[in-house]
């Protein structure tokens, strides 16, 4: 029998208990792994163990899938209809929100991101997309088409089958939420593959799944490493598509899968070295606040985080005197103290990796402009850290460090600055700051960004499709990822509904 989970937190921000199972939850039922491993969750805090999860395998993906593939043929699929669905999922954004202090508090403590910003942030977008989604389940309509005088044509979307999802550790509900909304609406069984650094949020989901009565395989939960139960996701014959979310590197595995096996559909959410424009026409104090929130939001941890600052030289002095104080305001501690900002990276491996750019940065000749060191005795704090006088083949400009560290970049105008935002092979995200809002709309087009926030960065909204361009992969979320999950049959064009070009997306800010 797996373990239950049974805490409470006593703390200032929060007070409540916490009481699950941290089985594997397959065919409604939590179950142990079939080999009976475990894997420890750790607190970033203080690198102490929490609980422990079981640890599934290979054999437990195709019991899940199995599981799947039934609930999908007899109860799920077509045999419920979208109102249903969408009746279901509501109720789940319900008991959501019911526990959204609860779901805040277990991001603090297994993933060290804080819980004010998890509260506003992570749980807010996680219940909004669930909501969304659940208003989209009754509304996915096909069409007629006309053809010649003695015959008609339509099409009607089904849903694919059983969907495989492997999310990262960095937003691990809201990713969750990402994922189950679009799939569930559409119809499609799930088996999903939590972190191995972050999986409690996604066990308090399957509870609060079982509790609101989705039938049995509709939901499956595999904790699990990825070389073992990602990969058996990604190659396995019955799953039809997987979306996947993480890093470029194992994007790149599970497209090989996909191409091996199969020929599944496959949506990646990938890596990014988003750029942040500050014009010499912005609101100074407004860029520095946005500047500092695109950076050092969750830690930098963020896929779309701003990490390459770039400041025209004429208010290059200014901004960066400015922003270097705001930056040294920020409070690093505990996640749950009210006023601290940032906490803990999520791992060792992820601090051991940030601290080695930072060496990295160092060596190259950069200048460490501030922080570039771990803060406190315990766990995994790092100082917000900004570097100055990089080159642009240096490792810090060029690669993802998915960690608190910005690069501040002078350019010299418009053409200048473009070129070298686009230097880049990521294309997810860029923030700028104008108040010309001709400059803006024109510097977007020419960005190779799949979102572009203007006067403001981070912004997201479950109605405003996410995803990027270039190595970050071409499939996206929101109401893209609704279409792209569904396919069309019954129709002359089985290409018709899928999602196509790639797109791009602005959000302005007053
Ligand atoms: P990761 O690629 O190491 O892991 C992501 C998931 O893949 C985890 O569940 C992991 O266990 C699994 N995995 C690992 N090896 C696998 C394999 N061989 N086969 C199948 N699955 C495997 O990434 P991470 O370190 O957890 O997350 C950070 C990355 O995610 C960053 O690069 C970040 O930019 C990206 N990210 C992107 C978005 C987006 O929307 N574009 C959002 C969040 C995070």
């Amino acid at each position: 029998m797996p373990q239950i989970f049974n805490y409470t937190f006593n703390t200032s921000v929060y007070k409540g208990t916490s009481n699950f199972s941290t089985g594997l939850y397959i065919n409604g039922k939590f179950v142990d792994g079939s080999e009976g491993g475990s894997i420890d969750v750790i607190n970033p805090t203080n690198g102490k163990v929490i609980t422990s999860v079981s640890e599934g395998t290979p054999k437990d993906v195709d019991l899940a899938v199995q599981a799947a593939q039934k609930a999908f043929d007899t109860v799920w699929g077509l045999n419920t209809p979208g109102f249903e669905r969408g009746r279901l999922l509501y109720k789940l954004a319900d008991l959501m929100e019911q526990h959204a202090d609860e779901y805040a508090a277990l991001e603090a403590l297994d993933n060290g991101k804080t819980f004010n910003w998890a509260r506003k942030a992570d749980v807010e977008v996680a219940i909004g997309t669930i909501r969304y989604y659940a208003g989209w389940a009754d509304k996915i309509h096909g069409n007629t088409i006309e053809t010649t005088k003695d015959k008609i044509s339509y099409t009607v979307h089904e849903p694919l089958g059983v969907v495989g999802q492997i999310i990262p550790w960095n937003f691990p509900l809201m990713m969750l939420a990402w994922k189950f909304g679009p799939a569930l609406a559409c119809g499609n069984t799930i088996v999903l593959k939590p972190s191995e650094f972050t999986p409690l949020t996604a066990l308090l989901t399957a509870k609060l799944c079982h509790e609101v009565g989705f039938p049995p395989g509709v939901i499956n939960i595999v904790n699990g490493y990825g070389p073992t139960v990602g990969d058996a996701i990604s190659h396995h014959m019955h799953i039809e598509k997987v979306a996947f979310t993480g890093s470029t590197l194992v994007g790149r595995k599970v497209m090989q899968a996909a191409a091996d096996t199969n020929l599944k559909d496959i949506s990646l959410e990938l890596g990014g070295k988003s750029p942040n424009i500050i014009f010499d026409d912005c609101d100074i104090d407004q860029a520095v606040s946005w500047t500092v929130h695109g950076i050092f939001w969750n830690h930098g941890q963020a896929c779309c985080a701003g990490s390459r600052i770039f400041v025209h030289a004429k208010i290059y002095d200014e901004f960066l005197a400015k922003f270097t104080e705001k930056t040294k305001s920020l409070k690093v501690g505990d996640p749950f103290s009210p006023d601290s900002y940032q906490g803990p990276q999520v791992s060792q491996q992820q601090y051991d990796r940030v601290m080695g750019y930072i060496e990295s940065g160092r060596e190259a000749g950069a200048t460490v402009h501030l922080g570039g060191e771990r803060w406190g005795n315990e766990g995994y704090f790092i100082k917000p850290t900004i570097f100055t006088e990089t080159k642009p083949d240096m490792r810090i400009v060029q690669e993802e460090i998915f960690g608190p560290v910005g690069v501040v970049i002078k350019f010299e105008n418009d053409d200048d600055v473009i070129r070298q935002a686009n230097d880049t092979v990521y294309g997810l995200a860029a923030a700028m700051f104008t108040k010309n809002i001709d400059r803006a709309l024109k510097t977007s087009q020419k960005l190779r960004a799949g979102t572009t926030w203007i006067n403001c960065a981070n912004q997201l909204h479950p109605q405003v499709p996410f995803g990027g361009l270039q190595a970050v992969g071409v499939k996206y979320q929101s109401e893209q990822a609704q279409i792209s999950l569904s396919r069309t049959v019954n129709s002359l064009d089985h290409d018709t509904m899928k999602t196509s070009a790639p797109y791009m997306r602005v959000i302005i800010a007053a």
